[in-house]
C-alpha cells in the first residue's frame, strides 16, 4: 500500500501516485481478468495466492492452484486500511482497490458507503476508482446517492442536524457512513480543513459536493462485448469518467465517448500474455483526438504486433522493455499521455 509506478496515477507534477486497498478479495468476471488456457490473468490474484497461507493476509480470499492461484470470491472491508488516506496529508492521486473491485457483488453496500465516506473526507486527494462491475456501480449510485442530503452542523462541540430539503428528505447513505467513520476516528472532527468545513456565522458547516469532485470513476473495456459498460458509466454521476482499455484484447470499433474524459490504453504484460495490435490502439487514439477526450497510452504489452488478428499470428514487434512500457521504443503517433483537465 502506498507509492505505485502505475503511470496513470501520477500527479500533474509527475510525482508518483499511490494505491489504496480498503477491500480484500475478488473473483474473475471477464476476459480482462484472464483468458482460457491460463492466458494472461489477474496479477492481484497471483499475489493474493502467494500470501494465502494460514495467518497470512489473503487466507480464505485466494488459494494456490496448479496454475498460480484463484480468488475464492470472499470479500471484506479491511478496517486497518480504510482510513489510510486520512493520514496522508500531501495531496496524492490514488488508485482505489488496485487489488480488487469495489463494486463486486459479494461486497455489502455499507462497505462501499464507507470507502466513499473516506474519499469525501479527503478533499486533498484525487481518487481513481476502476471497476469491471459497471452495472453494480450504476445501481449503487442510484440507490445510495439519490435524494437530497441533510446537513450536519457543528456548533462548538455539539452536532446539530439540519433537515434535508428537496423531494425525499432522505439522507445520503454516504453521509451516514461519514458520521460512522468520524465516530471511529474522532480526531477527524478537526474543523480546520477549509476544503471540507466552512464558516457560516459562528458555525462550522461541513461541505459536500455531489458527486464528489475528487473522485474519478472508470470502467474496464477490454473487448467489444464489454462496451455496454460505457453506457453504465455515463449514467453514473461522476466528476471525471474514464475508460481503461487494458489489457486491450481486440479492436473496439467505434466508441461513443460522450461524457467520457479520459481513455487509458494498454497491452497485456506478464507470463502468457495475449497479443496487442497497434492498430487497435491507433483507432482509439484517433477517436479520442476527434472527440477532444484525453488519451493515455500506458504500455504496448509483452506481445505487441503490427497486424490485427484474433489469434497470435500477427507480425510481432520486438521491444527491449518487457511490458512495452518504454515509450521511446514506440511509434511516434502512439506516444500520447494526456490527463483530463
Ligand atoms: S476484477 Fe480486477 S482484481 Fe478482480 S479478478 Fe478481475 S482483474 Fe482481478
Amino acid at each position: 500500500m502506498g507509492k505505485t509506478s502505475i503511470e496513470w496515477t501520477r500527479g500533474d507534477d509527475g510525482s508518483a501516485g499511490a494505491t489504496w486497498n480498503p477491500i480484500r478479495g475478488c473473483s474473475r468476471i471477464t476476459p480482462g481478468c484472464g483468458g482460457p488456457n491460463h492466458q494472461g490473468g489477474c496479477y492481484a490474484e497471483k499475489i493474493a495466492a502467494r500470501f494465502s497461507g494460514p495467518g497470512q493476509p489473503f487466507e480464505g480470499f485466494a488459494e494456490r492452484s496448479a496454475h498460480g492461484g484463484r480468488w475464492t470470491g470472499k470479500m471484506a472491508l479491511v478496517d486497518d486500511m480504510l482510513t489510510l488516506p486520512l493520514r496522508w496529508k500531501r495531496p496524492r492521486r490514488i488508485f482505489v482497490n488496485s487489488m480488487s473491485d469495489l463494486f463486486h457483488d459479494n461486497l455489502p453496500d455499507e462497505a462501499i458507503d464507507k470507502v466513499f465516506a473516506v474519499m469525501a473526507l479527503c478533499p486533498q486527494h484525487t481518487f481513481q476508482v476502476l471497476t469491471k462491475r459497471a452495472d453494480r456501480m450504476r445501481t449503487w449510485f442510484a440507490e445510495r446517492w439519490q435524494g437530497t442530503p441533510a446537513q450536519r452542523i457543528k456548533v462548538g462541540r455539539e452536532i446539530v442536524d439540519i433537515p434535508a430539503g428537496g423531494e425525499t428528505g432522505r439522507k445520503h447513505q454516504v453521509e451516514i457512513a461519514v458520521e460512522a467513520v468520524l465516530e471511529d476516528f474522532p480526531k477527524m472532527t478537526d474543523t480546520s480543513n477549509d476544503d471540507l468545513w466552512t464558516d457560516a456565522g459562528s458555525l462550522k458547516i461541513r461541505q459536500y459536493k455531489w458527486p464528489l469532485p475528487n473522485v474519478w470513476l472508470g470502467v474496464s473495456v477490454e473487448d467489444r462485448a464489454r462496451k455496454p459498460r460505457i453506457a453504465d458509466l455515463r449514467a453514473t454521476p461522476a466528476a471525471i469518467r474514464f475508460l481503461s482499455c487494458e489489457p486491450l484484447l481486440e479492436g473496439l470499433g467505434e466508441l461513443d465517448l460522450t461524457g467520457i474524459h479520459q481513455v487509458i490504453i494498454g497491452g497485456e504484460s506478464g507470463p502468457r500474455s495475449r497479443p496487442f495490435a497497434l492498430e487497435w490502439a491507433r483507432s482509439i487514439v484517433g477517436q479520442c483526438k476527434a472527440s477532444g477526450v484525453a488519451c493515455f497510452v500506458k504500455q504496448l504489452g509483452a506481445k505487441p504486433g503490427d497486424r490485427p488478428s484474433p489469434q497470435s499470428c500477427h507480425e510481432p514487434i520486438k521491444l527491449k522493455d518487457r511490458k512495452g512500457g518504454d515509450w521511446s521504443e514506440w511509434p511516434e503517433d502512439l506516444r500520447v499521455r494526456e490527463f483530463p483537465t
